[in-house]
């Protein structure tokens, strides 16, 4: 496999950066997770902003213009004969002292991963997973604002050992005040009397790109649809809840913490959503 670092396309074995880099040193650095499908990236632009969006957040000047970083996804992709797949885009803050100060980092570094994708097992998607709340809270926005895909992901990936430790593959984090964020690397929605709902960035939420196209899907289907705050309470009562993800796409959730959630089944409006969904995956998109 080939991976883009730094301008060039080398093997794998040789794709290794710094010990100095300070992505690897205070985990100074961003990411996305996008999906090539049939030769298409999938909200491509939405992925390439967000990325800017985290960027700027952490006052990671990119030397690259959006262009420049477009064309080493797509030449990645190409490069490794890749037609449906997952593609990891990473700029690191680059090489400096031990230092915190960012200042003393003159050159990040961009990285582009193209590989395939492990999602979850297909079987979840048809019977639904189990998922349990775990005690690590989500970050407060005021601390490390969880809009901000940063290298930074101990915080989920304590959620993910949690979720794990009690025979979950997925978990809901609060956020401090108790109320619902997400989940550790996907977001979370309820269907609850005919209307969706899903906590907004202020709750703690990634604003997902996947997220983001639920709103069409629900308007599509004529489902109301709204930012809104959540408990676990609320998640145990629902109708119907499903997460949300890059990786995940749209999987259905049939119990929270030992509570059946609706029917304990896949309920019929994520089934409606899933179908748009995996149109809208085929039928849009950029090419690479
Ligand atoms: N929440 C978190 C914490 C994530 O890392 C992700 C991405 N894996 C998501 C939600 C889903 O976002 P998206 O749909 O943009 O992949």
């Amino acid at each position: 496999m080939k991976v883009y670092l730094d301008g060039q396309l080398v093997e794998q074995e040789d794709a290794k950066v710094s010990v100095f880099d300070h992505g690897l040193l205070y985990g100074d650095g961003i990411f996305e997770g996008l999906r090539l499908y049939g030769g298409n990236i999938f909200r491509f632009e939405e992925h390439l902003e967000r990325f800017e969006f985290s960027a700027k957040a952490l006052m990671l000047n990119l030397p690259w213009t959006r262009q420049e970083i477009s064309d080493a996804v797509c030449e990645t992709c190409r490069a490794n004969g890749l037609v449906d797949g997952y593609i990891r885009l990473v700029a690191t803050r680059g090489v400096g002292d031990l230092g915190l100060s960012p200042w003393n980092c003159p050159k990040p570094s961009l990285i582009v991963i193209a590989d395939k994708i492990a999602l979850y097992p297909e079987e979840y998607y048809e019977k639904g997973l189990k998922i349990v709340t775990v005690p690590t809270r989500r970050m407060n926005p005021a601390a490390l604002n969880p809009a901000i895909k940063s290298l930074n992901y101990l915080n989920n990936v304590m959620g993910k050992i949690e979720a794990q430790q009690f025979g979950a593959l997925e978990a809901i984090m609060l956020n401090d005040q108790g109320l619902v964020a997400e989940c550790t690397g996907d977001n979370v929605f309820v269907l609850q009397k005919g209307q969706l709902y899903t906590p907004s960035a202020q709750q703690g939420a990634l604003k997902g790109i996947t997220r983001d196209s639920i709103f069409d899907i629900a308007e599509e289907l004529g489902v109301p649809i709204s930012e809104h705050e959540l408990t676990r309470y609320d998640i145990w009562n629902a109708e119907e809840c499903f997460l949300t993800g890059t990786g995940a796409e749209v999987i259905p959730v049939v119990a929270l913490d030992g509570r059946e959630i609706g029917s304990g089944r896949p309920g019929t409006l994520f089934k409606r959503v899933r179908e748009s969904f995996q149109r809208r995956v085929r039928t849009e998109g950029t090419r690479i």
